[in-house]
């Protein structure tokens, strides 16, 4: 027996109404916010990837989907959604668009991970990018639609953690104070964060081992060595977002696992602490389209991930909305009938009533079981009795009332009972 590989699952029925809700809420606020939506596909080359995630993160080092396809072209399956975004912002000319150019997208993303809950090899995002605009007003407009996202989805108790890891001209210095002081501390460090310190060591901050989080608490803040543009535009983000009367708590120690992030950083967080925790983060990447070819553009995205959304869902007991499903059933006695029953059930249809169909040959009594089952709310029969005289039988399946009909009383009457 086959079974769905490891780290990836199937979305069942049962599960398909917190889907269309989260997603729906997605499109909704999107739509809002004045984002259009935008579908990359599902593999890029594997240069997009590495180029704009960065080449010491555990994403290109450790997680990414890469094959070589039968024309020897090295591609990598979607590991983020960002950068196929700046991607295809550069492949369409959209700088020539009225910026900033505002996108979404709802994708599956692929990375080769230990999977545990709320960690899997395949997980969807969703995400908002905002390219060709640097002004702080764009980054709190971002920020408010990831945090009204998660507020107008019920969830609640949740924390707006907010940094700025400054830019091209002040992070050198702040990257060599940082070295220079975790160097001071390096016996204390866990073997990962001992590679980080050479590769990359603004993720020593956000190291989950608690003898590296006693050392990240001391560390030099990033905010304490931003030039003076970043301070600006980091003092006036705060600013629109207390106007805006957002939580947000200041975090020295947020950093983000992609390497493209310039300024602003943001993550939401729920409750409960781990590793899984984060529920949705996102920044500023002010220098990734040039670094991807294109003209200086910035920008800023955010992304969140659909299961952990539903697993906190489910765990605050948000209840959400059942999909529709079909409320008529229609049931038959006889050959004749059976074929009567099949365009009826197409004559409902045409007209917007949707419609569960009797299919085999069960008797009359096993099909209103059926109906049952099914949570029908009415049965429509048909017998030879009623192709004569060409009225149907309509049971209300709550009172086990019935009463015979011609079809054009039938379809008033389930229109007006169905909506
Ligand atoms: P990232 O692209 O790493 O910034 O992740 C953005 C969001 O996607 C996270 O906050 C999570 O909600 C979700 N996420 C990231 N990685 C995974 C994963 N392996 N499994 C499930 N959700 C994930």
């Amino acid at each position: 027996m086959y079974r769905a590989p490891r780290g990836t699952s199937d979305i069942l029925p049962q599960e398909q109404a917190y889907w269309r809700y989260v997603e729906h809420r997605a499109v909704r606020l999107c739509e809002l916010y004045g984002y259009q939506r935008i579908d990359t596909p599902a593999f890029e080359d594997l240069g997009l990837f590495s180029r704009s995630i960065g080449e010491g993160t555990d994403i290109v080092e450790k997680e990414m989907y890469t094959f070589e396809d039968k024309g020897g072209n090295q591609l990598t399956l979607r590991a983020e959604g960002t950068a196929p975004v700046c991607r295809a912002y550069l492949e369409h000319g959209m700088h020539n668009l009225p910026q900033p150019v505002k996108l979404y997208y709802v994708a599956p993303i692929f990375r080769y991970e230990r999977p545990q809950a709320g960690r899997y090899r395949e997980h969807y995002q969703f995400g908002c990018e905002a390219l060709g605009d640097s002004a702080p007003a764009l980054d709190a407009e971002v920020i408010d639609l990831a945090w009204q996202f998660f507020i107008s989805l019920g969830l609640r108790r949740l924390t707006l953690k907010l940094n700025s890891i400054g830019c091209r001209q002040c992070r050198p210095e702040y990257l060599a104070t940082l070295k220079s002081y975790y160097s001071g501390h390096i016996q204390k460090l866990c073997r990962d964060c001992k590679t980080r310190l050479k590769r990359n060591p603004l993720r020593l901050l956000d190291c989950k081992q608690p003898q590296c989080q006693a050392v990240a608490d001391s560390a030099p803040k990033s905010s304490d060595y931003l030039c003076p543009d970043c301070e600006e535009h980091f003092s006036r983000l705060r600013g629109y977002l207390e106007r805006l009367g957002l939580p947000f708590e200041v975090s020295h120690r947020l950093v983000r696992g992609l390497d493209y992030y310039t300024r602003t950083v943001f993550e939401i967080q729920p409750e409960s602490e781990g590793a899984q925790s984060t529920l949705g983060g996102g920044g500023r990447y002010d220098d990734l389209i040039s670094e991807l070819g294109g003209r200086p553009t910035p920008a800023i995205g955010f992304a969140t991930g659909m299961e952990r959304i539903i697993l906190n869902l489910k765990k605050q007991g948000v209840t959400v909305p059942a999909l529709p499903r079909p409320r008529v059933f229609v049931a038959y006695v006889g050959d004749e009938a059976r074929d009567e029953a099949v365009k009826l059930a197409a004559r409902l249809r045409r007209v917007g009533i949707s419609v569960i169909g009797a299919v085999g040959d069960k008797s009359l009594k096993a099909q209103l079981r059926q109906a049952n089952n099914l949570a029908a709310s009415y049965a429509v029969i048909i017998g030879d009795e009623e192709i004569k005289t060409g009225k149907v039988v309509l049971r209300d399946m709550a009172t086990s009332e019935q009463e015979t009909i011609t079809v054009t009383q039938l379809l008033e009457r389930l229109r007006s009972a169905l909506g």
